[in-house]
């Protein structure tokens, strides 16, 4: 289908269709398309646009991947499907890994995600099939499912579009969960030690942009940027943006 330029909802309709195909191939979920719903309308409220407390966000989450140790990128079939190559660029501009990790795990979906990331220049995609060999404890279901040099051995997790108990299992496990998700009040943005309101599409963007200016920071630098953040006020600050954007 070709969607025309000057429709209104164009952007909209772009990753809507974008979706789509991902479920007509068979790595998007028929319940991924639910959750997006969920999305746009959190998207709506805030006028579709990253507000300042979600570039806070970012930058403090930017700080926190580029001093960490051992940083993954957790990919599902929506992540996949609407910004593939913003992810694989945010990956190397962060040195960080990428990890297929989903809640409908199949094989078939788990290699179509790594052929998509591998299209989109990835050299390496970690968690698809006898990869995903570790168990996130606590957590009852599929999404558990961890490579052992992945998510497992990491230090901080980027998590679009995630659940909450698996935030609080890896948040357990000692690990700092950065969170990417336009619901402000879901259980994935209250459990993230740095939560991300904004779309993912957008927020991966504006971190590639950030990664570029702050890679030259000394890490003194980037710990003040991280120091600098308090996430609970920034949280209360996004739900009294939305209220106003609203009215
Ligand atoms: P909880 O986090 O409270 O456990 P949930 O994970 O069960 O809730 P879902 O609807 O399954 O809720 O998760 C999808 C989440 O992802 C929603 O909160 C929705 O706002 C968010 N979301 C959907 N599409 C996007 C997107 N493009 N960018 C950012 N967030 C999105
Ligand atoms: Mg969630």
């Amino acid at each position: 289908m070709k969607i025309s330029k000057t429709h209104p909802r164009y952007e909209s309709l772009k990753y809507r269709h974008r979706l789509v195909e991902g479920l007509k191939k068979g790595y998007v979920t028929q319940s991924g398309l639910i959750s997006h719903g969920r999305g746009e309308a959190f998207d709506y409220l805030i006028g579709e646009k990253t507000i300042p407390e979600a570039w806070e966000a970012e930058k403090a989450a930017v700080a926190l991947m580029l001093l960490s140790k051992d940083p993954v990128i957790s990919v599902n079939g929506n992540t996949a499907a609407l910004c593939p190559k913003e992810l694989v660029d945010l990956a190397v501009s962060l040195d960080a890994k990428l990890e297929v990790n989903l809640y409908y795990r199949t094989l078939k979906r788990e290699k179509l995600i790594e052929r998509i990331l591998k299209k989109n220049g990835a050299e390496e995609v970690y968690g698809v099939g006898r990869k995903a060999n570790k168990v996130v404890p606590n957590l009852d279901s599929d999404r558990s499912k961890v490579d052992s040099l992945g998510i497992w051995a990491s230090d901080v997790v980027l998590v679009p579009l995630e659940d909450g108990d698996r935030v609080e299992s890896l948040v357990a496990m000692g690990k700092k969960v950065v969170s990417i998700d336009l619901n402000p009040v879901s259980r994935t943005t209250r459990k993230a030690s740095i939560a991300i309101v904004d779309n993912v599409v957008r927020a991966a963007a504006n971190m590639i942009r950030l990664a570029a200016d702050m890679k030259g920071m000394d890490r003194e630098a980037l710990k003040s940027v991280l120091d600098g953040f308090d996430n609970g006020e920034n949280l209360e600050k996004t739900i009294r943006t939305m209220r106003q954007d609203i009215s």
